[in-house]
């Protein structure tokens, strides 16, 4: 660390301290983003966890001022997030969780990234997830830069949705919480049997009789669903939103990109007709997925402006994101119409 501190506080209240040399880079509605989301969180730990510290570092500084190593956008060291993106969810639960005093140190990489993936919107990876796959991540006994080289943060992610799902919040919180890191979880299986009253090869099997899942249904976005909802569904509508970082309802900075949230929902099942548009530049699109999905209901839709698709929908609430880059402001929106009903 250098002599000088290039940090300044942006915004700070007794669950957390956002502090970065940055400021511009922080969306107008990213601080509420991060205090709704401590809020969520905080209230499924079983005891309220500590205040904890976010440090939004702009590439030049990051390699200086964070000790997250050369090619990382991020990492956690004990109560304290390094970040090049926000709101950093993944982060914060890392964070949130070594707060805990019976938890100095870090859970299972298994399970410790599982939950941390299951709210980061950012995963990418499709494609579900085989059990031996799974088996070599709970097997696993190195270190957490090991387990980012090994192919199992998809795996981790959804055995922890698995284990959500199936076993409600408070356990899957449990099992990371009190696992060890650097002893295979096999080893573990007590406190397998303690939370969740089935062995850890009673759970695996239990996971490979579950339908196919894709990271892209097997995730959480609580604060994006809370967004404001767009009316008369039944009807179609359309929207559009001038993305600009410095709205008052803009998420990000996340490694340049910024977005708006709302939600809708199904009534009936039917199809329907998306339509994108706004400023073409290839710089805007639109994501749209289930707030309450889980495994059987494995959509989501990603469309650049100019797209149009056909999609099934089930009865359910969904959110739509307007995204762009950060460097340009242009208006992104989505018009639905409603199809063929069947
Ligand atoms: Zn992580």
């Amino acid at each position: 660390m250098g002599c000088r501190d290039p940090v300044d506080v942006f915004a700070e209240n007794e669950n957390v301290t956002l502090a970065t040399d940055q400021p511009a880079r922080i969306c107008g509605g990213t601080p509420r983003a991060i205090d709704a989301f401590i809020d969520h969180l905080a209230s499924l730990f079983p005891e309220t966890p500590g205040p904890i510290e976010i440090e939004f570092l702009s590439p030049a500084v990051f390699p200086s001022e964070s000790p997250c190593g050369e090619n990382q956008n991020g990492c956690t060291f004990e109560t304290t997030v390094y970040t090049k993106f926000l709101p950093a969810y993944h982060e914060i639960i890392h964070a949130l969780g070594n707060t805990l005093a019976y938890s100095p140190e870090p859970g299972h990489p298994m399970l410790e990234e599982g939950l941390a993936h299951l709210f980061d919107a950012t995963s990418q990876r499709a494609g579900p997830i085989d059990v031996q796959t799974v088996e070599r991540g709970l097997q696993f006994v190195g270190g957490f830069s090991e387990f980012s080289d090994e192919p199992l943060r998809p795996a981790a992610q959804q055995f922890m949705y698995f284990l959500w799902t199936r076993y409600g919040s408070a356990a899957a919180i449990d099992l990371v919480l009190h696992s060890e890191y650097g002893v295979s979880l096999f080893e573990q299986n007590e406190l397998f049997f303690r939370t969740t009253g089935s062995s850890l090869p009673e759970l695996v099997e239990q996971y490979s009789q579950m339908a196919e899942c894709s990271p892209f249904a097997a995730r959480l976005l609580p604060v994006d669903c809370k967004e404001p909802h767009i009316a008369a569904f039944s009807l179609g509508w359309q929207e559009s939103f001038e993305v600009d970082c410095r709205s008052y309802d803009a998420f990000g900075s996340d490694l340049g990109e910024v977005w708006v949230s709302r939600t809708f929902d199904v009534d009936a099942a039917g199809e329907f007709t998306l339509t994108t548009y706004g400023l073409d530049d290839n710089q805007g699109y639109v994501t749209m997925g289930r707030c309450d999905g889980g495994c059987d209901s494995n959509f989501r839709v990603s469309m650049w402006i100019g797209e149009q698709s056909i999609v099934e929908l089930e009865p359910g609430r969904y959110v739509v994101s307007f995204r762009r880059r950060e460097n340009i402001r242009g208006r992104v929106g989505l018009q639905i119409r409603s199809g063929v009903r069947r």
